[in-house]
């Protein structure tokens, strides 16, 4: 007998697509419970995130006629990244693993047997979807979206290359993610931190087959910006940094208006000004990065973040045999 798995869909105004997603499902749900690779007791959970359509009255019917189908709906909209960790945390109580993955299937669904196969058979405890091209984006998604993961590398987030949300995770993982309470949620920035054994399985991602992208470039920036400010310190370094480099300008500085003074090519009181412009500029700036450097240590030390999380422990192995 399989493990119990649990499918999160986050939706917000997806009414268009909900019921060809549910078809599509329910297939690909029944193929893995036949061949034993996951328990008749799975379901698909769909997170009605606030829709203002009819996307909510869907879900109730179609779990009501349907077994392998459950839902729960959030009071309001609160966003993609919200709407997924109330679905995660939810799916855990029930579930030995959860995939999350988008309800318009541009995710492909049969990623979802090798992630199994990868839980089943390898013992992997994160499995990351991610896309092998992104042909069928347009073309601005696709640069804005590969812009997005070259520059969070570079302020120095550890993310995984061309992956979104679509995953598959253990219920220890997801236990041990409950203890990851921030509020600025950036969910594949923290999976990584978690740690465990991990793969990728790679898919070609599709075109939404209706309705229209909930991510417009606004919720994009904000999602990059989430991203960065909740996983880097970078910012604030770079201010640090220039106030340093202002600081050695100004020694140069210094030295250049003082040559200049004594071959007597200056009016009065150009040396002085000069002077004291970068010296005063320089000690602001490093002294704004140095209220920054604090700021941020404050900032980290809120998000209470688990400082180490054991896989295994020997001494209760012993306990239980
Ligand atoms: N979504 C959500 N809440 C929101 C916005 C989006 O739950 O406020 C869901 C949406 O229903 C979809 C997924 O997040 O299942 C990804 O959104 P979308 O497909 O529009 O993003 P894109 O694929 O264009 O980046
Ligand atoms: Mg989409």
């Amino acid at each position: 007998m399989g493990k119990i798995l649990y499918v999160v869909v986050p939706c917000y105004n997806e009414e268009e697509v909900l019921m060809e997603t549910t078809k599509q499902l329910k297939v690909k749900m029944e193929s893995l419970i036949k061949k034993g690779k996951v328990s008749d007791k799975s379901k698909v959970m769909y997170i009605n995130d606030g829709s203002k359509d009819n996307t909510w009255n869907l879900i109730k019917d179609i779990s009501k006629n349907d077994k392998l189908f459950t839902g729960i709906s959030l009071s309001r909209n609160r966003g993609h990244q919200n709407a997924l960790l109330g679905g995660l945390l939810t799916a855990k109580k029930y579930a030995d693993i959860v995939i999350s993955m988008d309800a318009d299937l541009q995710d492909d669904i049969n990623a979802i047997d090798e992630m199994i196969d990868k839980y089943n058979n390898e013992d992997c405890e994160i499995v990351y979807g991610v896309r092998n091209s992104r042909k069928k984006d347009t073309w601005f998604k696709r640069v804005t979206a590969q812009s997005f993961y070259k520059f969070m590398k570079f302020m120095g987030v550890d993310v995984v290359y061309n992956h979104a949300d679509y995953r598959l995770t253990s219920k220890n993982v997801l236990n041990h993610f409950e203890n990851f309470e921030e509020v600025n949620l950036f969910l594949r920035g923290i999976f990584p931190l978690i740690g465990f054994k991990s793969d990728v399985v790679y898919y070609e991602r599709n075109e939404r087959f209706a309705g229209e992208s909930k991510y417009p470039l606004k919720k994009m920036l904000k999602l990059a910006w989430d991203g960065i400010t909740s996983f880097s310190v970078k910012p604030i370094k770079f201010v640090m940094n220039l106030g340093v480099f202002i600081l050695f300008i100004s020694v140069l500085i210094l030295f250049y208006s003082l040559i200049v003074k004594l071959m007597g090519k200056t009016v009065d009181g150009w040396t002085f000004i000069v002077c004291s412009i970068w010296l005063v500029s320089g000690i602001q700036m490093f002294s704004i990065g140095l209220i920054g450097e604090y700021v941020g240590k404050v900032y980290s030390e809120t998000k209470r973040r688990p400082r180490f999380i054991i896989s295994e422990n020997l001494e209760e192995n012993d306990e239980k045999n």
